[in-house]
């Protein structure tokens, strides 16, 4: 029986160990599917941000509409990794002049305006160098989501303001009055994946999340 049973044990212990080796391998190759199922579905990139505010700017009585292609970015400018160019952090697309595309965090209206070359002072703003000023029939107004401000500076833009910027001899009801009829367009934006101009799903495509799984 011993001397049997022997010829038939040194293929059953490789045996052993073959499936042992196909188990271990097994376990590592689901694991890491595993992994990177896991990693696909939880990548966020860290250059996320995107979302809208809403201004209009009134001189005279007239919205200004902007129609110069100066005032505009090209949505190819829209790289998830360019935060490092400040005409990226905030701009318009596509002849849109109310709404606000806000690429970064902490960004402020006068970061905004510069990107455009204008400036909002007290009782002074300048659009792309047409410059408009406080006189005796005419005032420059600043009103962010109702609220009257000085000055632009060091105010950052938050999703969805409505934000007033009036020159002219207005009351202060009727400037109230236009703020909050200014449609919230941005919230609009923030909805829809925005593929028409800088689509914050750029972030999210197929080809993002494979890259960031590999690198
Ligand atoms: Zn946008
Ligand atoms: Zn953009």
């Amino acid at each position: 029986m011993k001397a049997a049973k022997k010829p038939t044990s040194q293929p059953e212990k490789t045996e052993n160990t073959l499936v042992i080796v196909n188990s271990i391998l097994i376990g590592v190759l689901v694991g890491l599917v595993l992994f990177a199922l896991f990693r696909f579905i939880t990548y966020k990139p860290d250059h996320a941000t995107h979302y809208h505010a809403n201004w209009q700017v009134w001189i005279n009585g007239q919205q200004q509409m902007f129609p110069e292609p100066a005032f505009y970015q090209e949505v190819a400018s829209c790289s998830i990794n360019d935060d490092s160019d400040p005409l990226h952090r905030a701009h318009m697309h596509n002849n849109v002049y109310d709404v606000i595309h806000v690429h970064a965090n902490g960004v402020t209206y006068a970061q905004f305006l510069e990107n455009i070359n204008s400036s909002a002072q007290k009782g002074y703003v300048n659009l792309a160098g047409k410059v408009y000023q406080d006189n005796p029939e005419n005032k420059v107004t600043y009103l962010l989501n109702g609220r009257k401000l000085d000055s632009l500076s060091g105010i950052v833009i938050r999703s969805e303001d409505k934000l007033l910027i009036n020159y002219g001899s207005e009351t202060d009801a009727e400037l109230i009055a236009r703020d909050n009829d200014i449609p919230n367009k941005a919230s609009e934006y923030n909805l829809k994946k925005d593929p028409a101009s800088c689509s914050g799903d750029h972030t999210t495509t197929l080809q993002d999340r494979l890259y960031n799984i590999v690198f």
